[in-house]
């Protein structure tokens, strides 16, 4: 008995050592042998989760901080989308004055049309230029405005060639107009301010009160300007002729156009506006 049971010994050692063999073999690549079956180094172990709701130490105590407040925005309708019946606006929506200060000096004014608007040639109804209507958004654009003058970014070839944007009251010489940029004033005629940026775009400024403009800028040695700069009070000059209180605003810019020369030409400005008129609401100008 003695004999058989080391007999059966015999035969499980010799069963297990060959199973050993064969798993050393079925590790072994033509490239050498990979140790199999080493336990894992480095093992974390269980990872201890922190539980929802715990404090973070690290975070301090008191008041949640505040979230950002939401941009100011106010209704306005799209680029081109001219008054009904006004005609057709320009298609290009190039931001053609980035970073532009808006040309009055505070908020509310009111960009729409004074010839389509209450009070204008062609009004929608009964009404003066004071109409609470026209002192109300929406913004409306009214570049390239039925007019004869020559307007290469209107669909008609002419148009109105700027904004016209009312102040915040129906009042003459109350509400400042300021400079959209760095540069120089070139011009002061009869009804219109002319600033040289020193980006090289142009801006013109109508219908301010032309008096108070040239006691701002007595001698041309006085008519360099920083950006926001005061040039004169919005009013209603004309040359003679009446007008309603506004400020007519023009951009001018080199349009290089069919890969020639670049010429300089009045370019839409609404887009510019709408965009220095969000950072004016925002505190931001
Ligand atoms: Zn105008």
């Amino acid at each position: 008995r003695r004999r058989a049971a080391a007999d059966r010994r015999g035969r499980v050692v010799r069963r297990l050592a060959l199973a050993g063999l064969l798993l050393t073999l079925t590790a072994c690549a033509p490239g050498g042998c990979q140790q199999t079956g080493a336990p894992e180094t480095g093992d974390p172990g269980p990872v201890e989760e922190p539980l929802a709701g715990d404090p973070d130490p690290a975070a301090p105590a008191g008041p949640e901080t505040p979230p950002a407040p939401e941009p100011v925005s106010w209704p306005h309708e799209p680029g081109g989308g001219l008054y009904p019946g006004s005609g057709s606006g320009a298609t290009d929506a190039t931001l053609w004055a980035a970073g532009m200060r808006f040309p009055i000096e505070a908020a509310p004014a009111y960009a729409n049309s004074q010839v389509y608007g209450y009070g204008g040639y062609l009004a929608p109804g009964p009404g003066g230029q004071c109409d609470a209507r026209n002192y109300a958004y929406p913004w409306r654009d009214n570049f390239c405005e039925t007019r004869s003058w020559t307007n290469g970014m209107c669909p008609a070839g002419r148009g109105h060639q700027g904004q016209d944007i009312r102040p915040a009251t129906c009042e003459k010489k109350v509400h400042s107009a300021v400079a959209a940029e760095n540069g120089r004033i070139t011009s002061i005629g009869s009804y219109t301010v002319t600033l040289l940026g020193d980006s090289g775009r142009i801006y013109r400024y109508l219908h301010l009160d032309m008096a108070g403009v040239r006691a701002l800028f007595p001698t041309s040695a006085s008519r360099d300007v920083t950006r926001g700069q005061h040039l004169g009070k919005v009013s209603a000059d004309f040359g003679g002729n009446a007008t309603t209180i506004h400020l007519h605003f023009e951009i001018k810019a080199p349009v290089a156009a069919g890969g020639g020369a670049a010429t300089v030409m009045f370019v839409p400005t609404y887009s510019s506006l709408v965009d220095s008129y969000g950072r004016l609401l925002n505190s931001a100008s």
